[in-house]
């Protein structure tokens, strides 16, 4: 296990705060290293513990980010606590005002193909010093030709939104194309185009964002399903430690 991560189900999260994490992202780009993340909750988890493939493809990350409370609960439970949540939202529009101050570029990959077009408009709107290398929408049959784009445009920043594990399984193909920050973002574009809303600020500091989500779109409701397993997985781990 790398210094200083927590590991849950064979997972090892970053001991960091949203600040200084993006402080060292800030670093990396401009020293033009080339620097994966995960942002994973435990969905992700589980999903990884099912499929070695994946499991394989998130460690291969230089880190992976407590992205859900269900995280920081799991951490906690095993005695070995993680600071604070560092969302891939937060990361996102982080590095979309630091990149604009500092006229950095980036390149956007995923969300349907309209969550596209108005991406374009909030990010000429809100970051016009952001230099945007290219917007690709996440519904595309080869990749081929969106990989050559981002190798031509260098760009500094990589945000991929398709969701897991496609936009991981594509970090990990792709990343040696060009030095950048490539990190998986879920349904970010979504959000920042007010595609989906946010919950209001009372659900967030109740850490009940996911139940918000479930409740607003039913249909992933299902999905909640996998958090008591997740639990009840991290139990068994903790016992197995004593
Ligand atoms: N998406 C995409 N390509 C696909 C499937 C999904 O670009 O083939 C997008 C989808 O439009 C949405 C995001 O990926 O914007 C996934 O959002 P979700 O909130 O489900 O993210 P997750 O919870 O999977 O991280």
């Amino acid at each position: 296990m790398k210094a200083n991560t927590v590991s849950i189900l064979g997972v090892s999260f970053t001991k960091t705060t949203l600040h200084n994490f993006t402080t060292k992202l800030h670093k990396d780009i401009n020293e033009h290293r080339n620097e994966f993340v995960v942002t994973a909750n435990p969905e992700i988890v589980m999903y990884a513990k099912k499929h070695p493939q994946y499991l394989e493809t998130i460690r291969s990350a230089d880190a992976i980010v407590a992205d859900g409370i269900g995280i920081i609960i799991g951490a906690k439970i095993l005695g070995t606590p993680l600071p604070q949540r560092v969302t891939g939202y937060d990361i996102f529009t982080e590095l979309l005002a630091w990149g604009h101050q500092n006229h950095k570029s980036a390149y956007f990959i995923g969300a349907k193909p309209e969550v596209s077009q108005k991406l374009k408009q909030v990010l000429r709107e809100k970051y016009p010093n952001l230099r945007v290398a290219g917007v690709q929408d996440g519904y595309f049959d080869d990749e081929q030709p969106i990989v050559a784009d981002i190798q031509n445009t260098s760009p500094d920043m990589v945000f991929v939104a398709t969701g897991y594990p496609k936009q991981e399984t594509f970090i990990a193909k792709y990343r040696h194309v060009t030095n950048a920050v490539w990190i998986g973002l879920g349904g970010s574009f979504d959000v920042l185009t007010g595609t989906v809303k946010r919950a209001p600020k009372l659900w967030q500091q109740l850490h009940l964002e996911w139940l918000y989500r479930a409740v607003k779109e039913p249909s992933r409701f299902g999905r909640l399903m996998v958090l008591p397993q997740y639990l009840l997985a991290v139990i068994h781990e903790r016992q197995q430690h004593k």
